[in-house]
């Protein structure tokens, strides 16, 4: 075979979320990239729930796809169950999420794996990574083959030293069915990685067509049907089936405080700790003891296939009181498992060995993304996998990493929280651990990151052109309705007062009536002097978003300019902070755990106070 075949720019370890973000984005970057993963049938796999999105999760999709990614897209393509959360309220919290058909997904990201040019894949089990020095070299596979590259992303997901467990039976694997990383897990454990565990689990499976659904509660998707990807359309979705919504019973709960000393997770033997957000149905019974009822969602695992997944009721219990529970809610009396629920705990990573760009501080070269960094989710993933995957391309040519800054994205909300907080327990995106929401909405994902995407090289002609195309869009709409002067004595102003009852007392233009709570895009183009509206949708939306939160949004973007300050320190590799006179032993030590790239990530290590980031700021300003 030939030398070529063994020699890359980037080599992506792990097909699943962040592995095939990462490796999309490198070859998308210009470098020659190879993934190597366990199996290439499970490319793109959901090992848990069927879904993508969801308040926070879904403002990553579309900053993923703003930046030229794939999730979004292979949502549309899968989705066949869509709801816009939170649509009451503000822009800010708006969320897309769909149900999505898992064997869709799937393959069409397999698809786009496979005609990405410069990317390839190969099936194997990487026992071991080729490091020299400080360097990373290559990696090398569990029969022995050696593929060299200069710059490796490890995104292993729940794989390293993956332990499975079902009531007291546990066993090695990856996830239900797929292998584990063993090997690679232990000489991992040899490098100067700081190695935790952490668990996570799934309910058990069942065949929907034993459910009586004329008792559970039919839960339509919205009509009309968000869409994901800033270049989709509803055309791209599937055929579309509902969701229905059950509820666990006293009996349920009963059945699992009469188990919980059979329970892997309160009798000691699962170690790691698990998503707070995504509680095991034990967990809650435990912790809301008080609570008579949990939910449960019904949602379909796709079209061509008869298994639900009962969303709530994530378990590791043995599978008798599985089965009893499951059987004890309304409507399940008759159900059939067909895969049990499980924990798993597996090997992570303290983030705070990561610089910005994902890259470890310890080993040149090597980057980690996804599950291995302590977060959860597809799409917490997928953001730090494009990231990796686009900075690994980036220090092969030798060029500057680049990874968004906290008000120009959650992804950058995502990474600057691993990198300074580290985390103790799975980590989830909210909106709350955003402080400049309002800025980082869905609805302007592309507006805050394609143009960015573009320079970096992730964002194609297509893509661009019809950026381009909004963008030119909103601007001419808000300069003509800038130009659009009501006043008490003209035409316009007449009309706002009669059809809209909003007397006017001064001139204004029909941008700054946009600013008006009651008065919205739509309503105001309807009135016969400005009618018929001339905008598409997604163009009337920024409008009048930015029109309607003008002052909110320039208080937020000076406070930004001032923050920058802070960004824009850069803190030298390798700095010695006994230098700095006054700091605390405490400030000192903390900043040397985390060795913060920046003055601003500095300012946000737990604890850090400003007498401290005053002291750093002095002794920067001195040394330049
Ligand atoms: P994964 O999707 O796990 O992909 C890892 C990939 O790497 C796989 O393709 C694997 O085959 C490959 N790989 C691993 N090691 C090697 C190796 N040595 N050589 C070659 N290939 C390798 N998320 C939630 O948000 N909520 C939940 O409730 C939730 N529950 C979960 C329950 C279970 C049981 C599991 C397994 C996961 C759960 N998740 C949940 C997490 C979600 O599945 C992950 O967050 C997401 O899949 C992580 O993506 P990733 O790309 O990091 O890893």
């Amino acid at each position: 075979m030939s030398e070529s075949f063994y020699r890359y720019e980037v080599i992506v370890v792990g097909g699943g979320h962040a592995g095939t973000e990462a490796a999309l984005a490198a070859a998308r970057s210009g470098a020659r990239t190879l993934l190597l993963t366990h199996n290439v049938e499970t490319v793109g796999a959901m090992s848990c729930n069927p879904a993508i999105g969801g308040i926070g999760k879904g403002h990553l999709v579309r900053e993923i796809d703003a930046l030229g990614g794939i999730m979004a897209r292979a949502a549309d393509a899968a989705g066949i169950q869509w709801r816009r959360l939170n649509a009451s309220k503000g822009p800010a919290v708006r969320a897309t999420r769909c149900q999505a058909d898992r064997a869709l997904y799937r393959s069409f990201i397999r698809r786009a794996v496979e005609a990405q040019p410069n990317l390839t894949v190969f099936q194997a089990a990487v026992d071991d990574l080729i490091i020299e020095g400080d360097r990373v070299r290559g990696a090398i596979t569990h029969t022995g083959l050696r593929f060299v590259a200069p710059a490796v992303v490890l995104t292993a997901g729940t794989f390293l030293a993956g332990k499975i467990h079902v009531g007291q039976t546990q066993y090695a694997a990856g996830r239900m069915g797929d292998p584990p990383a063993t090997t690679l897990a232990a000489k991992l454990r040899e490098r100067p990685f700081v190695v935790d565990r952490l668990k996570t689990g799934t309910p058990p499976r069942i065949d929907g067509r034993t459910l009586d659904y004329s008792v559970l509660e039919l839960q339509p998707g919205d009509d009309p049907r968000p869409v994901f990807s800033f270049l989709g359309s509803r055309a791209d979705h599937p055929r579309q089936v509902p969701c229905w919504i059950a509820h666990t019973s006293e009996r349920t709960h009963a059945i699992i405080r009469g188990a919980l000393h059979r329970s892997p997770l309160y009798s000691g033997q699962i170690e790691g700790i698990g998503p707070r957000y995504c509680p095991s149905i034990e967990d809650k019974v435990v912790r809301f003891a008080d609570k008579a009822s949990h939910q449960v969602f019904v949602e379909p695992e796709g079209l061509d296939v008869t298994e639900i997944y009962p969303n709530g009721i994530s378990t590791s219990l043995p599978f008798d009181v599985q089965l009893a529970l499951v059987r004890s809610i309304r409507g399940f009396e008759r159900a059939h498992i067909t895969r049990p629920g499980y924990a798993i705990e597996y090997d992570f990573f303290d983030p705070r060995g990561l610089k910005a760009s994902l890259e470890t501080k310890s080993v040149a070269g090597l980057f980690f993304a996804g599950q291995i960094n302590g977060t959860t989710g597809y799409e917490e993933a997928a953001a730090q996998g494009l990231i990796a995957g686009l900075n690994a391309a980036r220090c092969v040519r030798e060029r500057e990493p680049w990874s968004p800054r906290r008000d120009q994205a959650y992804i950058g909300v995502l990474i600057d929280d691993l990198i300074t907080q580290g985390t103790s327990e799975p980590y989830r995106m909210f909106t709350s651990r955003a402080e400049y929401r309002l800025q980082l909405r869905e609805d302007n994902a592309d507006l805050r990151l394609t143009g960015i995407g573009r320079e970096l090289g992730l964002v194609d002609d297509a893509r661009f052109a019809a950026f381009a195309r909004k963008r030119e869009a909103i601007a001419r709409e808000t300069a003509r309705l800038g130009a659009l002067w009501a006043s008490p004595a003209n035409g316009l102003g007449a009309e706002v007062a009669r059809v809209l009852g909003l007397p006017l007392s001064r001139e204004t233009s029909a941008l700054d009536l946009l600013k008006r709570p009651q008065l919205d895009y739509a309503t105001l183009l309807s009135l016969p002097s400005l009618a018929p509206a001339v905008a598409a949708p997604e163009v009337a939306e920024q409008v009048e978003i930015e029109a309607k939160y003008s002052g909110y949004l320039e208080r937020q973007r000076t406070e930004i300019a001032r923050q920058q300050r802070h960004e824009a320190s850069v803190i030298p590799d390798g700095f010695d902070y006994a230098q700095v006179h006054g700091l605390s032993a405490e400030a000192r030590q903390k900043l040397q755990r985390v060795r913060p790239e920046t003055v601003g990530q500095a300012q946000r290590i737990p604890g850090m106070t400003p007498a401290a980031i005053s002291l750093l700021l002095v002794h920067l300003a001195r040394e330049q």
